[in-house]
């Protein structure tokens, strides 16, 4: 367990703040993560490894020359932000283009994705390469959506080594696709890392069993079995990686054994004994094979084994030399000049001023109370929230929300003071959640706030069809983003009901507050029985899907967290709360002619 931390929601923060301190001679922290102290004196590409926190010395111990440039760092086991991703990104950019690497989760993906849409309307040349090398998490067949472990390590080794000796952005993320192709891992946990301040670990296994396959958040493995002697488990893992040796492969590979984070370097050494020589027999050369700590996931025990088949290319990338905090090989004294960096400024620009009606700044007040009631009810329903996610993903989501929610009534308090209309005070609580929740359903929530509130606007307090329009462009926005269908099990299934009931109703029946207030429950009630059903399916998005049959009887968390928030958004958006505060009705013509007025 994690002993050590003072308040748990800012152990990740604390955490690189010592890392950066310490380290200060190599690395720099800047909004959203890391950079290197030292900046090229001619322009390269800078490679970004990025993800949640608690795998370290994955991600911001790998940042020195031959490796990254920097790291985007979010919260335990959660992907950093857009915003975030942006931000390193501009740090560390030196003219010759960036990219981002990092495993294969919806969370990063999404989020590296937008921030990359963001860098490239500045005309900064961007990429993106995916990890993929956890061969538990889907088939061959399938290896597009396998997630990523410790495979991270080789791919951000050789696409950093390859920008220090000056290769160009395509070149360098070429080669680093090429290394994740030619990359194989497979895992194994024998108990459940603990998130500081947590009670229990975020999986159990039985005394003396292990489970085969895990992921780096802790998702459980594929199956539990005896807990072997070493040589069976090395003899295992091994034989695992040769099924998977790719087509016109070399003998020449690259090896991590890598421990979770509370596996003994003795142990490793143990096992060590029986890999290498399964395989030197099966024919290969090791090529600087590393047994260590590369990828850890908290506390966890368990360890992981890499294959990395080499060719002339990718041979003396993953030997080059590298100096990073956590990882040093070869001469040191590698490039040698380089200038000090300038310090980042941390002068925030001025905040713009709001140009709102008061009939929106009335309206705003209304999203701020639903806000904070979604608060109070998601702190409430934290733990819960955290259990149904662990049974098949990666037990954050409760934490998640909880972030999230408190980030967007922060900002939504503040735009509320500054004098904000509703869209406005929207925009920021949307903005605020992303950047703060992390994860897929983070940045989901928080990009359909935000067009929520682009269609309630500054000027006028939304009428029954208005309020329908804006549950729509939520539900656009989150299934534009995250691509989920109907029956995949993920908040869209909560979500498409509520809109479809709602926007039924509405154009049925309300023309009047109390008549959108009813309308606005029962869609409320659809949400939560949808929610309720999405126990009997299997996922096929997101974190839970290759643990698909494990979810099959616990309703998606996601869902459920939907469901439990459209429900207590009611009474505030749709209600007589929202009557009283605007004080001519909602969505009654005089109401909206009079705000027209004030404009
Ligand atoms: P993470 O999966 O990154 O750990 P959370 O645990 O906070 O994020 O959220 C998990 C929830 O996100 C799932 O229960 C599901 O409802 C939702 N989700 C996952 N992928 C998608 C997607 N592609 N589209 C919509 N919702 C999704
Ligand atoms: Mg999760």
């Amino acid at each position: 367990m994690t002993r050590i931390f003072n308040d748990p929601s800012d152990f990740a923060e604390e955490a690189l703040a010592g890392f950066c301190d310490v380290h200060a001679d190599l690395v720099r922290q800047v909004p959203g993560g890391a950079v290197r102290r030292r900046r090229p004196i001619q322009p390269k590409v800078a490679v970004l490894a990025g993800g949640g926190s608690g795998h370290y010395p994955a991600f911001a111990g790998l940042i020195g020359t031959g490796l990254a440039d920097g790291a985007v760092v979010g919260n335990i086991f959660t992907s950093p932000s857009a915003q975030q991703a942006y931000a390193v990104a501009k740090a560390a950019d030196s003219g010759a283009g960036v990219v981002f690497s990092y495993g294969n989760y919806a969370g990063d993906v999404l989020n590296f994705g937008m921030a990359s849409e963001r860098l490239a309307a500045e005309g900064i040349q961007v990429e993106n390469v995916l990890v993929t090398d956890d061969v538990a998490s889907a088939p061959p067949s399938e290896s597009g959506k396998r997630r990523g472990i410790a495979g991270d390590f080789t791919i951000f080794k050789v696409m950093g080594a390859a920008a220090e000796a000056g290769a160009d952005l395509a070149d360098v993320v070429r080669l680093g696709r090429k290394a994740n192709s030619l990359t194989r891992t497979i895992g194994s946990a024998f108990h459940g890392c603990t998130f500081p301040g947590a009670e229990a670990p975020l999986f159990t296994l039985k005394d003396r069993q292990m489970g085969l396959g895990l992921g780096i958040h802790g998702e459980p493995g594929l199956f539990d079995t005896e807990l072997p002697p070493a040589k069976e488990l090395g003899q295992e893992l091994v034989s695992r990686l040769l099924a998977e040796t790719p087509a016109g492969a070399g003998d020449r590979i690259a090896v991590i054994l890598n421990g979770l984070g509370s596996t003994k370097h003795e142990e490793l050494f143990v096992l060590w004994l029986t890999v290498a020589p399964l395989l030197r027999d099966a024919g290969y050369t090791l090529v600087m094979p590393e047994v260590g700590e590369l990828v850890t996931s908290l506390d966890m025990s368990g360890v992981s084994l890499t294959i990395t088949w080499l060719d002339d290319e990718l041979e003396p990338l993953w030997t080059a030399p590298a100096e990073t905090p956590a990882y040093r090989r070869g001469n040191a004294a590698l490039q040698p000049g380089g200038q000090l960096a300038e310090e980042a400024s941390d002068d925030a620009a001025a905040p713009g001023a709001f140009e709102a009606t008061e009939a929106s700044q009335g309206y705003a007040a209304n999203c701020l109370a639903a806000l904070a009631a979604v608060r109070d009810s998601l702190r409430s329903a934290e733990a819960r929230l955290g259990d149904m996610d662990a049974i098949a993903g990666d037990g954050d989501h409760g934490r998640g929300m909880v972030r999230g929610i408190d980030a967007a009534v922060a900002a939504a308090e503040d735009a509320v003071a500054r004098g904000a209309g509703a869209g406005a005070v929207l925009a920021a609580a949307g903005d605020a959640w992303a950047d703060k929740a992390g994860g897929t359903s983070g940045v989901l929530w928080g990009a359909g706030l935000r067009a929520f509130g682009e269609i309630l606007g500054n000027q006028l307090v939304p009428g029954p069809s208005e309020l329908a329009a804006a549950v729509g462009a939520f539900a656009a926005r989150i299934t534009g983003l995250g691509k989920a269908e109907p029956g995949d099990k993920t908040m869209v299934d909560a979500l498409l009901p509520f809109t479809e009931t709602f926007s039924r109703l509405v154009a049925d029946s309300a023309s009047d507050a109390a008549q959108t207030e009813a309308a606005w429950n029962e869609a409320a009630s659809a949400a939560t029985t949808a929610a309720e059903a999405t126990a009997s399916l299997r996922p096929l998005k997101g974190r839970a899907r290759p643990l698909a049959e494990k979810s099959v009887g616990t309703a998606d968390p996601g869902a459920t967290s939907l469901a439990m928030i459209f429900t207590v958004m009611g009474p505030h958006l749709a209600g007589p709360a929202c009557q009283g505060e605007v004080g001519g009705g909602l969505g009654g013509q005089a109401v909206r002619q009079a705000a027209g007025t004030l404009s």
